[in-house]
């Protein structure tokens, strides 16, 4: 029995969609220039939970939440 107090461990980086991983802004940043993905993430719509970018699809990201909170009506 130890206990592990080892700072600056890695968080659990948590992808709902692995299929689609290859895809999602955070990898695709590591290989492109931010201008390649200006268009997918010009007008974000939903954001990772993950590392809090945002992208215009949910299929951009690895944790995907709309950013439109559920205030949306009508009347
Ligand atoms: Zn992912």
């Amino acid at each position: 029995m130890a206990t592990e107090g080892q700072a600056g461990g890695h968080g659990d980086h948590v992808c709902e969609s692995m299929e689609n991983h290859h895809n999602h802004i955070c990898q695709l940043i590591t290989k492109v220039t931010a201008g390649e993905i200006i268009d997918m993430v010009d007008l974000p719509g939903f954001i990772c939970e993950n590392c809090a970018r945002a992208a215009n699809s949910a299929e951009y990201l690895c944790r995907p939440r709309s950013l439109a909170e559920s205030g949306e009506q009508e009347g």
